[in-house]
């Protein structure tokens, strides 16, 4: 006989996790002890010391699917000599440090049961259990109960309840378990907002069906559906929506039905088919869909509520599914906003009467190294943190501000807020505000230190002085790409120091200039800029970043070639040579716009990144490259900088000479794979450094991700990538806390 205290951390609470102990220590013939504490659970086992260890190996194996174990601590303690298994009541006031889970998509049970016409809860659209289900879209604040959840407007019925107190049933504490007794309902309304008698969802199917515009409220807010094979009824939605040329994410029966329009391999598949349902970029396949995506992936989600499930029934293989929004507000996720602001667009509305407490749009990622790879980490992700080194003090950093994010920190957690959007827009600026509060709630956060980017400007940056001032806390401004590449860092759990190539639009530099394409080394308490490239003059400035052929001109000009071919060339000539509105720029995505629009695959963009989207959709494949030069720094001799201009004179010769697009696109992302590889040798040399992170959105480009890390690992590096926070700005806030943490700057 002997004795042990078991502690666990992680997302074990409200995931089934105690249900599970009792059947496995049943198994098991151990007695004792379990109870919730701050940071998981912790149990007191008795029993033969052969048993308690084979519990112990098949615990983390076989724990139920929506629980995250991050750590396992076992120790002998006396023999107490219990007589049976209990589960004691939480220590209520320590139980808002606990972990909330983020929402899942319905578990293969619940699917049974969903389609089983002898189940009580057949085709009944809002099905869960402890495995499945909202959670995070639909807690209001901690302790995570039913009363302080949207379910609490629908009490149990005693079906309901008797599963709740059953520890044998699937359901046993599910908060937002429920049946057609009790729970939700749907209903449908015409294009006018009036309800129409008969099944909401039969009637939403026909309407779609038919070809009709249908807002679906979903987990985390309202989407836009229609038929996806139709490229009218795509182009009328494009026409109300206002939304010209980005491409459209769709929903897909199941994967067969996604394997019939799109090339899967087995690691996206798993992804795709996983619980957490991010929208995953998928190479197409030539014929059909063409007219949803104007590049060479196409958006794929499967469906993740019991609504969804319903809504394709046998017979609807794939509808388009665009998050319902108006240009830059947040994603509608209330009844009245819906119907009020998607009047004249939508045709109908499948409507149910369970509350969106939190907003929170569909993740989107591609598959790198098996694993997801975000531009947008949002629903089925958050609110699960990153764990990192103990902080010292509990930590707010605002992000940046077109992909805004926060992330609040305490203990060994990291919050990484969802998917917020551009803080210019009033109603996601207050979206914002409002998210930090709620987080700061339901963990538990009372900043003590307050962290921002360097951007005057950055309207999270306002709110962290406004912040600051008000209650009178300390302020640290972190350099964007230092920011970056702390993320990465963090991200990968490294310590430092290591060189970070950092690639992305804009950034404001510790000099007042515009960086973007940066070779830092450096940690977390400090870094040194030794490479980037030469600045290109932004003609207009903003304007440039939506019109590439100001840029293209900025190339050519500064090349010495000929730009009789640019639109407004004359006009473009003067305001260079006179100085007006030209800042510079050392931003990756610039010198990809300005290429794109020399190759003239984009020359005003219609969407963020499209010149840069379409010109890696563009490229072929070479196993060349042009010249890759560089000059000491005007100011600074230890700094590096690409000189673009011999790459530029090239492709422009070789473009004359008749080399294809393709071939020319790749030549060109080749060229600044050796750029970077060069880079790193540099810093490599000077520091005698091996590792290096990569981080800063013109990352999410997949050919420079297939090709730069093998690069750089044939020159024996050691090469990190983000993994669970995405590389762009939405990730900045994690490198802020981490940089903040260290506290020295
Ligand atoms: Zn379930
Ligand atoms: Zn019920
Ligand atoms: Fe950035």
């Amino acid at each position: 006989m002997q004795a042990a205290e078991v502690k666990i951390r992680g997302i074990v609470q409200g995931v089934g996790f105690r249900p599970f102990i009792h059947r496995l220590v049943r198994e098991h013939g151990l007695k004792g002890t379990i109870r919730n504490t701050s940071s998981g659970v912790t149990m007191e086992l008795e029993g033969e010391e052969t048993a308690i260890n084979a519990f112990l190996r098949e615990l983390p194996r076989k724990a139920p699917p929506l629980a995250v174990i991050e750590e396992i601590r076992s120790r002998e303690i006396p023999v107490r000599g219990f007589e049976r298994f209990t589960i004691i009541g939480s220590e209520r006031q320590e139980e808002r440090n606990t972990l909330i889970s983020p929402d899942i998509a319905t578990c293969p049970d619940c699917l049974r049961e969903l389609k089983d016409p002898t189940d009580r809860r057949y085709r009944f659209p809002f099905i869960n259990c402890t495995n499945c289900g909202p959670r995070f879209t639909i807690i209001e604040d901690v302790p995570y109960d039913r009363p302080k959840t949207s379910m609490k407007a629908f009490p149990m019925c005693p079906e309901c309840e008797r599963e709740y107190h059953d520890i044998e049933n699937r359901r046993y504490h599910a908060q937002p378990d429920c049946c057609p007794v009790c729970g939700p309902q749907v209903r449908f309304l015409n294009g006018d907002g009036e309800a129409v008698d008969g099944d909401a969802i039969e009637l939403a199917r026909r309407e779609l069906k038919a070809g009709r515009i249908i807002a679906v409220k979903g987990l985390g807010g309202f989407h836009l559906a229609c038929r996806s094979d139709d490229p009218a009824i795509a182009a009328e939605l494009r026409r109300r929506k206002q939304r010209d040329e980005k491409p459209f994410a769709v929903m897909c029966r199941d994967a067969e039905a996604a394997g019939r329009i799109c090339e899967i391999t087995e690691a996206e598949e798993k992804i795709l088919c996983g619980a957490r349902r991010p929208i995953v970029l998928l190479k197409k396949k030539t014929g059909g869909l063409e007219h949803l995506s104007e590049n060479a992936y196409l958006g794929v989600m499967l469906p993740y509520t019991p609504l969804h499930v319903l809504l394709f029934g046998d017979d609807i293989d794939t509808l388009v599914m665009t998050s319902a929004n108006l240009s830059d507000t947040p994603i509608l996720k209330d009844n009245e906003a819906a119907l009020d602001e998607l009047r004249g667009i939508a045709d109908g509305f499948l409507l149910h009467n369970r509350l969106i407490q939190t907003r929170c749009d569909d993740s989107l990622c591609w598959v790198l190294d098996g694993h997801e790879y975000f531009s947008r980490r949002s629903r089925g992700y958050v609110p699960q943190p990153v764990t990192v080194p103990q902080l010292k003090r509990h930590i707010l950093a605002c992000g940046a501000e077109q992909k805004a994010s926060f992330c609040a920190g305490k203990g060994e957690h990291a919050f990484l807020s969802q998917h917020i959007g551009d803080l210019k827009n009033l109603e996601t600026l207050e979206h914002y505000e409002k998210q930090i509060r709620h987080f700061e709630r339901l963990f538990d956060i009372h900043p003590e230190l307050l962290v921002c980017d360097l951007h005057p400007d950055y309207l999270s940056t306002r709110y962290a002085q406004e912040c600051a001032g008000k209650e009178q806390l300390p302020l640290i401004q972190v350099q964007h790409h230092h920011a970056h590449m702390a993320s990465c860092m963090a991200d990968n759990g490294l310590a430092g120091p290591c060189i970070g190539l950092i690639w992305d639009g804009t950034g404001l530099g510790t000099d007042g200039t515009s960086w973007g394409a940066e070779c830092l080394v450096g940690g977390y308490s400090g870094f040194e800029r030794t490479g980037s490239m030469l600045p290109i003059p932004l003609i207009g400035g903003d304007r440039a970043v939506k019109e590439p052929y100001r840029v293209a001109f900025s190339l050519l000009q500064a090349a010495g070639c000929e730009t009789d071919g640019i639109r407004e060339a004359e006009r473009l000539k003067k305001q260079l040579t006179a100085g007006l509105n030209c800042p510079r720029s050392s931003g990756m995505g610039r010198l990809f716009d300005g290429v794109s629009a020399i190759l003239g695959i984009k020359e005003v963009c219609n969407y963020e990144g499209q010149a840069a989207i379409l010109l890696e959709a563009a490229a072929g494949e070479s196993g060349e490259h042009f010249p890759v030069c560089f000059v000491p720094d005007e100011k600074e001799n230890s700094l590096l900088r690409f000189d673009w201009r011999p790459m530029v004179r090239a492709l422009v010769s070789e473009r004359q000479n008749g080399t294809a697009i393709p071939i020319l696109a790749a030549k060109f992302m080749n060229t600044l794979i050796e750029m970077a590889a060069e880079q790193a040798h540099f810093a490599a040399e000077a520091t005698g450094l091996n590792r290096v992170v990569l981080s800063g959105g013109s990352f999410q480009n997949q050919y420079v991700m297939h090709h730069l890390p093998e690069r750089l690992r044939a020159m024996g590096f050691e090469v990190f990538h983000h993994r669970r926070v995405s590389c762009n700005d939405e990730g900045l806030s994690l490198g802020q806390l981490m940089i903040a943490a260290e506290g020295n700057i």
